[in-house]
C-alpha cells in the first residue's frame, strides 16, 4: 500500500469534485479512517501532512492515540457504548455517533470532568436499518433540542452511515436527505448548535457525498487498503 500515494489521489479528487460542483475545496476536510491499522500505517499518513484521523473501535481507539507520537487530530467515528465513553476523555477532537440522549449525558459527564467541551454530530440512520446506530430522521429534532442544553457538547452537525450500495448514485438521496434535515435544523437557530458539519461518505461514495455537501469523509479501504 503506497499510503502517501493513496492520500495525495483522493485530495486531487475532492479538489476536482468540488470545483465541478462550484464547492469551496477548503470545506471538505478528509477524515483517514485507520481501524484495524498499526500505528506506522498511521504515521505514514501524518508524515504527508494526513494530521485528521478516524477510529471505530473505543479501546484500539485510545490505545493508538497513546501509541501515535505525531500530533494529530482524532475523531470517534463507530458505534459508542456509555459505558466506554471514559476511555475516549480528552483524547477526541470530535464524535460523529452520538445518537441518543444518555449517551449525550454520559459524554457531557465524562467532559465535564476536564471542564471541557466536546464536538459531536448526531447520527441519523436514514434507512432505518434494525442493524445500524442514529436516530430516525423523525426523532432527530427532539433529541438535537435535548443534547443542545447539555454544557459540555457542542453539536457541530451531523452524520450518516447510509445503507451500502454498490452504485453511489443510489445513495445520492440518502446525502441530500442528511443536508436537509441540517438545513431544517440550522432555520431553528438553537443555541449550542450549529449545523457546519456534514460527515458523509466513505471510500466508494465519498465523490457523490461531497457533490450533496459532505464536510468531512471518512476514508479508509482508498488510504490504507483492505481491512
Ligand atoms: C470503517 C468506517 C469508514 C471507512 O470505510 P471505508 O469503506 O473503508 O472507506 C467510514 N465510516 C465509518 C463509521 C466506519 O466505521
Amino acid at each position: 500500500m503506497d499510503i502517501a500515494a493513496n492520500i495525495a489521489q483522493i485530495q486531487k479528487r475532492i479538489i476536482a469534485v468540488c470545483q465541478n460542483c462550484g464547492r469551496d475545496p477548503g470545506e471538505v476536510r478528509l477524515v483517514a479512517v485507520s481501524k484495524k491499522k498499526p500505528a506506522k500505517d498511521i504515521e505514514a499518513a501524518i508524515d504527508v501532512g494526513q494530521t485528521l484521523l478516524g477510529e471505530s473501535y473505543v479501546q484500539e481507539c485510545a490505545a493508538k492515540i497513546d501509541e501515535v507520537r505525531a500530533d494529530a487530530e482524532w475523531h470517534f467515528i463507530g458505534a459508542l457504548q456509555s459505558n466506554k465513553v471514559k476511555y475516549l476523555r480528552g483524547k477526541v477532537a470530535m464524535i460523529h455517533s452520538v445518537d441518543r440522549f444518555s449517551l449525550a449525558e454520559m459524554i457531557n459527564r465524562q467532559w465535564s470532568k476536564n471542564d471541557a467541551c466536546v464536538d459531536i454530530l448526531i447520527q441519523v440512520n436514514l434507512g432505518e436499518e434494525e442493524s445500524k446506530s442514529g436516530t430516525t430522521a423523525s426523532e432527530l429534532i427532539d433529541l438535537v433540542r435535548q443534547v443542545a442544553q447539555l454544557k459540555h457538547v457542542r453539536i457541530k452537525g451531523l452524520m450518516a452511515l447510509p445503507p451500502w450500495v454498490a452504485d453511489p448514485e443510489e445513495v445520492r438521496p440518502y446525502f441530500r436527505q442528511l443536508r436537509e434535515l441540517a438545513e431544517q435544523i440550522a432555520a431553528l437557530e438553537l443555541s449550542n448548535v450549529t449545523m457546519q458539519e456534514l460527515s458523509m461518505g466513505m471510500s466508494h461514495d465519498y465523490e457523490v457525498a461531497i457533490e450533496e455537501g459532505a464536510t468531512l469523509v471518512r476514508i479508509g479501504t482508498a488510504i490504507f487498503g483492505a481491512r
